[in-house]
């Protein structure tokens, strides 16, 4: 594989670096745009660039209009082997045997850097998912270096356990247990917020001692292969962080899951790729933490605060396109104030200014891909086959020049189906939502439980008992009272049902990223 130069792309034209010269972007001259540049990204092997072996590549459209806007490598099993072996390198070379404090440092320096480079992270991730600005900027670039500074922090906090033991001669033993990292882990990514959910996985790993081989999604490759330009910048040693791109089945995603040498495997994604991966980590028992799908239910009762519901309920329907695994794809409200909220959200919803990251007003963007937008489409057209009322959106919006040839769908309601309606039990991951007006707590809770998923419930009302007896009655891994996407990353995440395997955020992820040893001494 022969390697390029310490940049995660070459570019056949301009360098994405260079200021805006959009007239009409938001903050021309400091604002720096990828949107218009070809590159070809690069895998990050051994700490440095490297082409496929194969010399084989994929391309990577643009959401906003269709268009080319890289090549990718496209990796195979040399890549995953090569990204292998350098992680094990690392664990047995100066990783492995770096001091606490200093790796603790390291990461705090890496956080530090993409701070310092937060212009070139956020227009690799407009590039990739083509989100408004302010999602990406306020929300998914910002917490993306969090991951590395509140996990740095975590592992030097937490203490293990010991306990002082009675022997028959009288001497006692002391058994105390250390915790050793887990060695490669695999992490596997989706796109929905591809910088933030990969550095959910690698900030733990990393703070924990393991060295990982990365697998973003093939629709996302760019922040990924960003983040070597960081680890290198900061001293980060070689082989600690490694990225193969390219696809799932019988390719990188799965070669990783095979892989005898890979000890563990952290997964975001579909319910149904996560027991593909089951079955592949099955063989080499290795561990699995799994962030899963989900269809979640809002619950908004009468006594809310209307217009904090409302936000609410627009923000975790619709932010990000829909597509949020914590999204609110069916949503109940209390029967005295049903005809008032639907009329509202759907007033919102014709409300959403459609637009390029970098158009003034734009806060609604495309959906990531044309496979996808015919899947969303699909769920739509099911809707009124299986007799729903629409209420708002059901289509494709009409947009101007270039961006007719995007990923566009618009914000979607309806209403009037049964429980049973495929578009109510099945993840769409899509900016819809199906609304149900309800009566009573016992009536609405059995409702928001009726699902094989269990991920996330978002519950509007200002009687706090009910609010209580609410989160202790849902089935899911978090719920939120007046209140969505908000969560102290020191806290336990994860899904019930078939939301997922494993809890991860502040100590919970050590569990995972960690092996507790046991010592017995006698004394
Ligand atoms: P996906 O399962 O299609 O792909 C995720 C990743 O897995 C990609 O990198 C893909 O290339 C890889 N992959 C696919 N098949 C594989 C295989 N057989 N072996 C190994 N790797 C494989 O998911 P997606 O479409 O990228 O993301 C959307 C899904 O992710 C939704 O279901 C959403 O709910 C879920 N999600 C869950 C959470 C959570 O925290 N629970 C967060 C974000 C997204």
């Amino acid at each position: 594989m022969a390697s390029t130069a310490g940049r995660y792309w070459t570019g056949t034209t301009a360098d994405p670096y260079t200021a805006c010269d959009d007239a009409s972007c938001s903050s021309p001259g400091r604002r720096i745009h990828t949107e218009n540049r070809l590159q070809t990204i690069q895998h990050f092997i051994d700490g440095e660039y490297r082409a496929s072996a194969s010399g084989q590549s994929f391309e990577k459209r643009s959401p906003l209009d269709n268009r080319v806007i890289a090549q990718v490598a496209e990796g195979g099993r040399a890549e995953v082997d090569a990204a292998v072996a350098a992680a094990r390198a690392a664990l047995r070379g100066d990783w492995g045997r770096m001091a606490l404090e200093k790796r603790c440092a390291l990461l705090h320096a890496v956080a530090d850097e993409i701070t310092r480079r937060f212009d070139d992270f956020v227009a690799a991730e407009e590039a990739d998912t083509g989100q408004p600005h302010h999602v990406i900027a306020h929300a998914f670039v910002p917490r993306g270096a969090a991951n590395f500074k509140v996990f740095a922090d975590v592992v030097k906090n937490v203490p293990t356990e010991s306990f002082r033991m009675d022997t028959p001669d009288g001497r006692g033993a002391l058994n105390y247990a250390i915790r050793k990292p887990k060695g490669v882990v695999g992490v596997i990514s989706p796109w929905n917020a591809p910088f933030l959910l990969m550095t959910w996985k690698v900030g733990p790993a990393l703070a924990c001692g393991n060295a990982v081989v990365v697998k973003p999604s093939e629709e996302t490759p760019m922040t990924a292969a960003l983040l070597g330009e960081v680890m290198n910048a900061v001293g980060i040693p070689k082989g600690v962080y490694n990225v193969v791109h390219g696809f799932g089945p019988d390719a990188p995603g799965a070669f990783i899951t095979q892989h005898e040498d890979v000890d563990a495997i952290t997964f975001t994604g579909e319910t149904r790729t996560g027991a593909a991966i089951m079955k592949a980590a099955a063989d080499g028992i290795r561990d699995v933490s799994f962030e899963l799908g989900g269809k979640n239910a809002g619950i908004v009762f009468a006594d809310c605060d209307m217009d904090a519901a409302l936000e609410g309920i627009f923000r975790s329907t619709f932010m990000n396109t829909g597509q949020v695994c914590l999204g609110t794809e069916r949503l109940y409200v209390e029967r005295p104030i049903f005809e008032r909220f639907v009329a509202a959200l759907k007033a919102r919803c014709e409300a959403v200014s459609y637009g390029r990251p970098s158009a003034p007003g734009a806060n609604y963007g495309p959906l990531i891909s044309q496979e996808h937008r015919r899947k969303v489409l699909s769920y739509y057209d099911q809707a009124l086959a299986e007799g729903a009322t629409l209420v708002t959106g059901g289509g494709v919006p009409a947009m101007p020049g270039d961006l007719a040839e995007g990923a566009w769908v618009q914000p979607t309601i309806w209403t009037g189906l049964p429980e049973t309606a495929r578009v109510i039990q099945e993840e769409i991951f899509g900016p819809c939502c199906h609304i149900r007006p309800f009566d009573t707590e016992d009536e609405v809770l059995q409702l928001a439980n009726a699902n094989r998923y269990g991920l996330s419930t978002t519950i509007w009302t200002q009687d706090l008992a009910r609010a209580h007896r609410m989160a202790e009655g849902v089935e899911v891994g978090i719920t939120y009272i007046n209140s969505w996407f908000l969560r102290d990353l020191r806290t336990p995440f994860g899904g019930s049902k078939q939301s997922g395997i494993g809890r991860e955020g502040g100590v919970h992820s050590l569990e995972f990223y960690t092996e507790l040893r046991n010592v017995c001494i006698k004394l």
